[in-house]
C-alpha cells in the first residue's frame, strides 16, 4: 500500500502542539525540522508491514529538504509531494480539492484537517485524521489503514 502523510500539525507541531522526536546534531546543523514523537517507530513498522511512504504537504517547502528530514531520522521516505507538484499535477483542477491522493497512487491519506477528510469523502479517497490529543496516534492509523 502506498501511504501518505501530510506535514503541518500532523508530523510537524505548528498551532497544534506534541511531543517531538530527538533532534540529532546534525538536524541542527543543516536547519531540519522535528517529527512528532512515534514517528520514527511507525515508519519503520509500515516499512516492515511492506507499505510505502509518501509525504503530501500543501506547503512550498523544497521537496530535497523534506526528504533529507526524514533521511536524518534514519526513515527515508519514497516521494515528497509539495504544493508545486500538487499544482503541476492535478493543472486546471488543482484548485477543486487542497490534495487529491488518487493523483499520486496513494491509497490512504494521513492528515489532521477535518476538511480533508470531508474531502476524501465528496472525491471519493481514504483518509486517517489524526487528533494532536491522541497520543495512540500510531495504533488509530495501523488499524485504520
Ligand atoms: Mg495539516
Amino acid at each position: 500500500m502506498i501511504i501518505s502523510f501530510d506535514l503541518d500539525d500532523t508530523l510537524i507541531p505548528g498551532t497544534k502542539k506534541f511531543e517531538t522526536e530527538k533532534q540529532t546534531i546534525l538536524h541542527r546543523l543543516l536547519g531540519l525540522e522535528t517529527i512528532r514523537f512515534g514517528t520514527i517507530d511507525l515508519f519503520k513498522e509500515l516499512r516492515n508491514k511492506g507499505h510505502r511512504i509518501y509525504i503530501y504537504t500543501t506547503s512550498f517547502r523544497s521537496t530535497t529538504k523534506i526528504r533529507l528530514m526524514f533521511f536524518f531520522y534514519g526513515i527515508p521516505i519514497d516521494t515528497a509531494i509539495n504544493q508545486q507538484r500538487h499544482d503541476k499535477r492535478l493543472g486546471e483542477n488543482r484548485r477543486r480539492t487542497s490534495k487529491f491522493p488518487p493523483a499520486f497512487g496513494i491509497d490512504v491519506h494521513i492528515d489532521d484537517s477535518p476538511g480533508v477528510r470531508i474531502e476524501g469523502e465528496r472525491f471519493n479517497f481514504k483518509t486517517v485524521i489524526i487528533d494532536e490529543h491522541d497520543t495512540h496516534w500510531e495504533q488509530t492509523i495501523l488499524k485504520g489503514l
